[in-house]
């Protein structure tokens, strides 16, 4: 800066090699770049606004210089000069040196003030400047005689009469924009407006405004909470046609309308905005998205309706972000497909999943309002568990890239995205749940029948869903072996594979080989169906009994809380599994589609309803969600990873189960029974009562029976088939029972806490998936 001074101290007044226009011009923008840059080192407030006034009077006094010579014609005032003091201006401290700037331009380019000058008379009429940020002694008010500013930005007289100077600079967009600002700083948005009108005329200036000198118009539009306007703005033809509109320009006209929230038009306004940005932009933006959700979400006038709507209008939009973001069952949007895109920056994608939380939000609103009756909500409710699902799936390809970006080499997670191979994300996904110990010694049920040896085998559903339910309670002799063992990492990860290897050839009720029908619950855990059979059929207090309920931990309370699971049979490998794992499952199962091998350690899942089994993947590839054995169409939700180790999943599984309760329904997608938790009397396999079946009933009477004529064990099925009649004579028992209004007392005291706790789990409904997703 000094090196400056000491070059400008040394320019001749006149002649040649005299200051021209562009010194200037370099002078008073290095004033400003100064101002603004270099900030010493902890420099406070007070100091900054202090140093900020120094620099505003340098550049006055610069000024002056100019104007001397721009009288005596030594010099041509252009609009980059202008400029360079207009702004300088704007970083004043002072009210005064912002309202100066209308008289630069009224000075330099004939361009009449339009807001009386500040101190001057008529402006005294007008509302005072507040000027929140201003120091006090910076105050228009408060200034004495000694820092008011002279007279350098007055227009050029020759005695008391106005005297036209040679030239007069042009003004063009950088000109519109200075005023613009200059008006919002002394809050004169009549003025802006006027400003506006009159140098875009083409009859005067003609300026043709830019994406510049819109969006200062739509800020000024902001501070004045006008989001009506600012729809105006944007659908004048005229000029937003010959624009190209930035998402900034979205943002900024939404912002408006979060700001005018108190105005009953806001959201209608704001939802123009959205339509408008859908109509211009390729793809839509999330930072616009996000505001206009909060808007809806926050909008203290909603009526039902309105969020309906909003929420009908987003619709397109989420289908925009999931094409940016590479996911869902929509692969394009308008002609736009996720190739067409260049693959989101991290920023840029945390933003898309924002805006779709955001979305969620305003689901979330509508749903737990009162604002629309219930059958209404119906298929809000369906799309807002579509979108948690996905919610949910991003947090987890989220936190799977953290992992592998933490723990090393493969960085190429994000480009495999979601078709890739999830052997690799599950390795990830182990580790990083070793790392947070997840995979702490847990004894549990499994263990102690055939694998008594191991310390550590575990049942990660349980462990991580159930806390300390029954199920992961050790038995005394193997706390009593195992005590004071510590596990490492090697003996972890071989418990590990022995359980899931244990998991996927026992039936953990009855420690028997699984073998077909294989039914499973709602978190992926495989049975034989004699065995869950068997176990409904126990009676209360039994041995049997409680020892089942250890294992299954409430998940299932009748056979509506089970789904058959159909594995493809390798018929070549039979008899060559037996040889392989000795007393295990005697069928090799395999994938269908791939023939792969389908066990532990290879992500496999079933889809409900209809219970056909495939390896994840392929099902993952698979696009419209219609299952390639049956054709029988499934939601995206109803894909159930078979023994899930991922906590991810896990947690979706558990998010999963809770929806359904909420709605009704059970893992098999049928009606719940009756209240949530039904007491069961000793007595109730007496079979006195011949009650006749619902229609309900006997379909899923008749299900399993057809399905059991297809498989080839006869005796088995035989028994099964004789199990399952049994169990449903006694559930319609039961049913009736509860109809007669017996336990009326038990359903009052169960009803009421479990109505509670619906609601907190709906409440936070979203934030429990991710912090277990997330871990
Ligand atoms: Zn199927």
């Amino acid at each position: 800066m000094d090196a400056l001074w000491g070059f400008a101290a040394k320019i001749p007044e006149s002649g040649p090699g005299a200051a021209d226009a562009r010194t200037f011009t370099i002078i008073l923008n290095a004033v400003r770049q100064n101002l603004l840059v270099d900030a010493p080192l902890g420099e406070g407030e007070n100091e900054l606004a202090h140093r900020r006034e120094r620099g505003v009077v340098e550049g006055r006094r610069i000024w002056e210089d100019v104007v001397g010579r721009w009288r005596n014609a030594d010099l041509i005032v252009e609009e980059e000069l202008v400029c360079a003091m207009g702004r300088l201006l704007l970083v004043g401290s002072r009210p005064r040196d912002w309202d100066d700037v209308l008289s630069l331009v009224e000075q330099t380019m004939d361009i009449p003030r339009l807001v009386p000058r500040l101190g001057s008379i008529e402006r005294e009429a007008l509302p005072r400047i507040r000027a929140p940020n201003t120091l006090p002694e910076f105050k228009p008010e408060n200034e004495d005689e000694d820092s008011k500013r002279g007279g350098e930005f007055l227009a050029l007289t020759v005695d008391g009469k106005k005297s036209r100077p040679l030239t007069y600079a042009t003004p063009s967009n950088e000109t519109l924009s200075m005023v613009l600002e200059a008006c919002q700083k002394i809050v004169a948005p009549k003025a802006a407006e006027e400003y506006w009108e009159m140098l875009t005329d083409p009859g005067t200036y003609a300026i043709v405004p830019d994406n510049n000198n819109l969006h200062q118009r739509l800020r000024l539009l902001r501070q004045n909470r006008a989001s009506t306007a600012v729809v105006r703005m944007l659908q004048d033809k005229s000029f937003a046609n010959k624009l190209h509109l930035k998402p900034g320009t979205f943002r900024i006209a939404m912002s408006t309308c979060v700001r005018d929230k108190n105005n009953h038009n806001s959201l209608k306004n704001a939802t123009q905005i959205l339509q408008l940005m859908m109509d211009t932009l390729p793809d839509a933006d999330p930072k616009t998205i996000q505001k206009y959700a909060e808007l809806a979400v926050d909008f203290p006038l909603a009526k039902g309706e309105d969020l309906v709507e909003a929420l009908t209008y987003l619709q397109p939009v989420a289908n925009s972000i999931k094409v940016q973001l590479n996911v869902g069952t929509e692969k394009t949007y308008r002609g736009r497909s996720s190739a067409d895109i260049k693959p989101l920056s991290e920023e840029a994608r945390q933003d898309a999943v924002a805006a779709l939380r955001k979305i969620y939000a305003v689901f979330d609103k509508l749903i737990l309002s009162n604002l629309i009756s219930e059958e209404q909500k119906a298929p809000f409710k369906a799309e807002r568990a579509r979108m948690s699902a996905l919610i949910n799936r991003l947090a987890f390809r989220a936190s799977v890239k953290r992992v592998s970006l933490k723990s090393g080499p493969s960085a190429s997670e994000e480009a495999q995205g979601e078709t890739d191979d999830s052997a690799k994300v599950e390795v990830a996904t182990e580790e990083r749940r070793e790392k947070l110990g997840f995979s702490r010694p847990s004894n549990n049920w499994r263990t102690h029948h055939n694998h008594p040896a191991s310390p550590l085998t575990r049942s990660p559903p349980k462990s991580l869903t159930m806390g300390n339910d029954g199920g992961s309670i050790p038995k005394r002799r193997e706390l009593v072996k195992e005590a004071a063992r510590a596990p490492t990492a090697a003996q972890i990860k071989e418990a590990r594979a022995e359980s899931q290897d244990h998991a996927w050839n026992h039936c953990p009720l009855s420690s028997k080989p699984l073998a077909a029908p294989v039914v499973s619950d709602s978190l992926g855990t495989l049975y034989n169906k004699d065995s869950v059979l068997e176990f409904l059929l126990a009676e209360e207090g039994s041995a049997e009994k409680v020892e089942g309920e250890k294992v299954l931990a409430g998940r299932v309370k009748g056979l509506k809380d089970v789904v058959e699971v159909k594995f493809e049979v390798d018929v070549e490998a039979e008899g060559e599994k037996d040889k392989a794992s000795g007393a295990g499952r005697r069928e090799k199962w395999v994938c269908p589609v791939t023939r792969v091998e389908m066990g532990p350690g290879a992500k496999a899942v079933y889809v409900v309803p209809c219970g056909h089994a495939f390896a994840g993947s392929v099902v993952r590839e698979v696009e419209e969600k219609i299952c390639v054995q049956c054709n029988e169409a499934y939601a995206e939700n109803d894909v159930i990873p078979i023994l899930p180790t991922v906590p991810a999943d896990i947690a979706r599984l558990t998010l999963r189960a809770r929806t359904l309760k909420e709605k009704g329904l059970t893992h098999a997608l049928k009606k719940a029974p009756g209240s949530k938790k039904r007491k069961k009397t000793a007595d109730a396999s007496s079979a006195d009562a011949k009650a006749s079946t619902s229609e309900e009933d006997k379909k899923s009477a008749a299900k399993p029976e057809k399905k059991e004529r297809q498989a080839d064990n006869g005796i088995k099925n035989a028994s099964t088939a004789y199990l399952t009649k049994r169990v449903l004579e006694e559930q319609e028992e039961r049913n009736k029972r509860r109809k007669l209004g017996q336990n009326d007392n038990v359903k009052s005291l169960f009803s009421k806490g479990n109505q509670k706790a619906d609601l907190a789990n709906s409440k936070d409904y979203m934030t429990r998936g991710f912090s277990i997703g997330g871990k």
